[in-house]
């Protein structure tokens, strides 16, 4: 029998979850039995797949550099992916701006609502805004001085430090590309079977992600806010879904045009990484799936994939940049707060910049939001408006910024001339080999 799709297995593990949770919501012992019994499950996956990120950004990366052979085609690679990565969180934050101006969710929220949600979220807000508070303290180059880590050990210690890690990479990459080949061959040798290891542990984990996915969102069904606050922020929430899903099918024509690649090539490629940032929240988490994708079911040569993806997860998030520009909007719409161009182009800014700023875990987009509303003159307070619904829309802005990095891989392969058909290994590849060879 035809196995089904990934994708396919995933969206029935979603479904299969949210269903199991608003079943067993009726009865009292539900919530907990699904809390002690069913959560752990999702948090084991979110936990693998997170462990493997370091491992992969470092074998993946420092094979990926010292493949490149010389300097300037890296300088090239570089300024290309930060320049595409710049366009399309402009792009996202532009869509953002004109879809809330036109539709002005903000004026539909009634005085009591506003009142109902500053009441509920206050407290929640405040600890958010507190959180933001550090990142505003920091100096002007403050991020350029936490790229360089004092210890490559320290840095590998923390998935929140992803950057340094890959700052290390290119660092170690470069000096191999500096050395003779003789030498450089031994532990090049040795970070090209780490990669494929791996590689395999990934096929590995993703064995799993049906299983994964369902205890994951139905973790989420039973730790929800009550649904009247979803009805009534529901038409900034649209707002915000119809930007993202726009996103998405802009990135799937720009491809189209720059690769030639049919929109249903690339979404049916990359769709097993957009269900797992759905489920995750967490773009870091869904990195190491996301690579395999790009590499095995896009055909984006490595040396590429290896090097946009990591540095694109933590950087380029266009879902958060749009969401960033239509919350803010919205709340100067809901205080009654009219914004002038010249603030909405402030937004546009700020929005990029806060984006590029945000960890790629759940939640951070909306700490960054404090800083864009801080400079467009914005009532901090306002973020208790927007947090009934800010996990779902974290789930979805969080599968259009790995759609985004995808779709870069995409363009920037082809401009290097890196693009080619996929390769798709199954994870079960080796293990057939081995069995034909006897
Ligand atoms: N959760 C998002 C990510 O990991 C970031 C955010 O917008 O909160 O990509």
């Amino acid at each position: 029998m035809k196995k089904l799709e990934l994708h396919w297995q995933i969206l029935i593990g979603m479904g299969l979850g949210v269903l199991f949770a608003f079943i067993l919501s009726y009865f009292e012992w539900g919530s907990g039995f699904i809390t002690d019994w069913i959560k752990p499950f999702g948090t084991i996956f979110i936990n693998a797949l997170k462990l493997i990120a370091v491992p992969l950004i470092l074998a993946s990366l420092i094979k990926g550099v010292s493949d490149l052979k010389d300097i300037s085609s890296l300088s090239k690679m570089g300024l290309r992916t930060i320049l595409t990565y710049l366009t399309t969180t402009v792009i996202a934050v532009s869509i953002g701006l004109i879809i809330v101006n036109v539709f002005e969710p903000g004026k539909s929220i009634e005085s009591d609502t506003r009142e109902e949600l500053v009441e509920s979220y206050g407290g929640d807000a405040e600890t958010t805004r507190q959180s933001a508070q550090k990142q505003k303290e920091s100096g002007p180059l403050q991020a350029l001085e936490d790229l360089v880590p004092e210890n490559i050990f320290g840095a590998a210690s923390s998935n929140s430090n992803m950057l340094q890690v890959i700052f290390f990479a290119i660092f170690f990459g470069i000096g191999m590309i500096l050395i003779p080949e003789k030498q450089s061959r031994p532990i090049k040798e040795f970070f090209d079977s780490l990669n494929e290891v791996i590689l395999k542990m990934i096929d590995l984990i993703m064995l799993a992600a049906p299983y994964g996915v369902f205890a994951l969102l139905a973790a989420l069904v039973v730790e929800a806010p009550s649904a009247d606050l979803f009805i009534a922020l529901a038409y900034y929430a649209l707002c915000v879904v119809g930007g993202l899903l726009l996103m998405i099918g802009i990135y799937a024509l720009i491809v189209g045009i720059f690769t030639k690649k049919t929109p249903r090539f690339f979404l049916n490629g990359i769709s097993p990484a957009q269900l797992l940032a759905f489920s995750t929240s967490s773009s870091a988490a869904t990195l190491p799936v996301t690579m395999e994708r790009v590499e095995e079911h896009l055909g984006v040569h490595p040396q590429v994939s290896s090097f946009v993806l990591p540095i694109g997860a933590t950087i380029n998030m266009d879902g958060t940049s749009l969401y960033q520009a239509v919350a803010a909007v919205f709340i100067a719409q809901a205080f009654g707060i009219e914004l002038s161009f010249a603030a909405q182009l402030g937004i546009i800014a700020t929005a990029t910049l806060a984006s590029i700023g945000s960890a790629a875990v759940p939640g951070a987009g909306m700490v960054m939001l404090v800083i864009v509303l801080g400079q467009a003159g914005i009532p901090e307070a306002g973020l208790a408006l927007i947090f009934a619904v800010d996990r779902p829309l974290d789930m979805l802005r969080t599968s259009v910024n790995v759609t985004g990095d995808a779709a870069v891989a995409m363009l920037v392969a082809k401009s290097q001339d890196k693009l080619g058909d996929p390769q798709v290994k199954d994870w079960d590849d080796n293990y057939k080999k081995e069995e034909s060879e006897k």
